[in-house]
């Protein structure tokens, strides 16, 4: 039921109306009762002093005039009928009344309040107790009889008696009253309830932004609230909260997916490319073990040749898979300085001449004039300039020929390594600096596919671009382009 805010608002409105309206009408009624009391009491303050008057000789020496009291009563019957008279003592004790004895309550009363009465020392109404009734009180006029030794007890007509419902309808004034009061709570109610809707209207939007949140699991494609620019209230201030912390939320979440996901494809790509040569490692360590007394010199050479490589090979492999997983992570720490490129450049070639040479492959470096200087990290660029000439050679055929450019452009240097090899399939280019990514023409080399993604973390790193143009068959050309 009231599973809402909007709801319980409108309960605690309710309940706070609802006693405040009756504390009201309760303080109306008595008022007004209080009012009437005290005029009838006004209006008739003499009432009993003239009924004296009229009948100067209701008691004589302290008993009642039976017949002057009965003519005095009926007399009132026909023109005031609803007021009782009484004869008492000085002391109260009821000796004369106009309703039969055995319609009374009580035999004496308190005649106290007939004495304030009388000394017209307090404000009106003055109560004294009904003779009908053994406890009701009831206004009254009094006058003293006999000299003081008795009194005439008028007990006035009382127009509020009878229910409350018979007071207000009796009322023009308490019905214009409670007609007013009706209306206001009515109106205040209506009021109270459009204002706690377009108030709690904004939390329930909020409300249905989580709830939808919670069952995209915690994943957004778009955001579900706007930023208020001008938070307004403690709402406005919840919403732009709520909308920051889904959105990061959201962002981590996606981030753990990806990670979690490299991780299961690290894993996987890791085991299978560790397979391989330590399966080729174990088998031909097992070999030479088994059939070493068999095995001529240069047997045992060869195999442990082999052995020694694959075991090189697999040293690369974990130091690339680490630096790859440092990239990612982003632990690595570039030291940069200002560094004449082409210094780095000679370095490089001047590495693999031998390497070339032995492959027939003409490698050459061209340098042209007037290179400016570019920030870098001495190491990573080598590493990245070795992984693209290394790539080419391996690529290219015997004959063919690799070339290391270093160009000035316009606010940059483009580095570029030229090849007249196998070229790259234009569907592999898109993918070809992801890691474990071996394009279509590659033939049994024993590359895992990552000395392009660490390249492209390295220019990365350097703010630098790096891409590849092909024209298959003919060759590839990789390029990094430094801002200066
Ligand atoms: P790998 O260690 O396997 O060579 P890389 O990330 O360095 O891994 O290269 C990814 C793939 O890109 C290679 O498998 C190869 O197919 C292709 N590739 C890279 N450089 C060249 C090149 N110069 N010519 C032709 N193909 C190349």
């Amino acid at each position: 039921m009231f599973r809402t805010l909007h709801a319980r608002l409108i309960l605690v409105l309710v309940l706070l109306f609802v006693p405040l309206a009756s504390v009201f009408v309760w303080l109306t009624l008595r008022s007004s009762q209080a009012y009437f009391q005290e005029l009838t009491q006004e209006i008739n303050l003499h009432l009993a002093d003239s009924l004296v008057a009229d009948s100067p000789n209701l008691m004589i020496d302290e008993a009642v005039d039976v017949s002057a009291f009965s003519d005095l009563a009926k007399m009132l019957a026909m023109t005031n009928p609803g007021v009782d008279i009484y004869v008492l003592t000085r002391e109260g004790r009821i000796i004369g009344a106009s309703v039969p004895p055995g319609d009374l309550g009580r035999q004496a009363i308190d005649p106290t309040p007939i004495k304030v009465f009388l000394s017209q020392e307090r404000a009106f109404p003055i109560v004294a107790d009904d003779p009908l009734s053994s406890s009701g009180k009831k206004i009254f006029s009094a006058a003293s009889l006999d000299g003081g030794k008795g009194y005439l007890y008028v007990i006035l007509a009382d127009r509020t008696r009878g229910s409350l419902l018979r007071t207000i309808l009796g009322s023009t004034v308490l019905q214009l009253v409670m007609w007013g009061l009706g209306v206001l709570l009515l109106l205040v109610g209506g009021l109270g309830i459009i204002a706690f809707r377009l108030l709690t209207r904004r939390l329930r939007r909020l409300e249905q932004a989580m709830t939808t949140f919670k069952e995209q699991d915690y994943m957004l494609e778009t955001p579900l609230l706007s930023q208020v620019a001008k938070p307004q209230d403690e709402i406005d201030r919840l919403q732009n909260v709520f909308s920051d912390m889904a959105s990061r939320i959201s962002e981590q979440l996606k981030g753990l997916k990806q990670v979690d996901k490299l991780r299961r494809e690290l894993i996987s790509n890791v085991s299978h490319d560790l397979r391989t040569p330590l399966a080729a490692l174990r088998g031909y360590l097992e070999t030479l073990q088994m059939k070493s007394p068999t095995l001529s010199a240069s047997d045992k050479e060869r195999y442990l040749a082999v052995a020694s490589r694959q075991s090189e090979r697999l040293g690369e492999l974990v130091s690339d898979l680490f630096d790859l997983s440092r990239f990612d992570a982003d632990a690595v720490q570039a030291d940069f300085e200002l560094f004449p490129l082409q210094e780095l450049a000679q370095d490089v070639v001047l590495k693999f001449q031998d390497h070339a040479r032995d492959k027939g492959i003409d490698l050459r470096l061209e340098l042209a004039p007037d290179l400016p200087q570019v920030k870098i990290d001495l190491g990573l660029i080598e590493r990245a300039l070795t992984n693209l000439i290394d790539n080419a050679l391996k690529h290219t055929p015997a004959g063919g020929e690799v070339r290391l450019e270093l160009i000035k452009e316009k606010d940059a240097l483009l580095v570029s390594v030229r090849d007249t090899g196998t070229g790259i399939p234009q569907k592999d280019r898109e993918y070809i600096f992801d890691r474990y990514y071996r394009a279509s023409n590659e033939r049994g080399s024993d590359g895992a596919g990552l000395g392009l993604a660490i390249s492209k973390r390295i220019a990365q790193l350097h703010g630098a671009d790096i891409w590849v143009e092909s024209n298959e068959p003919r060759g590839s050309c990789f390029c990094l382009r430094f801002k200066v």
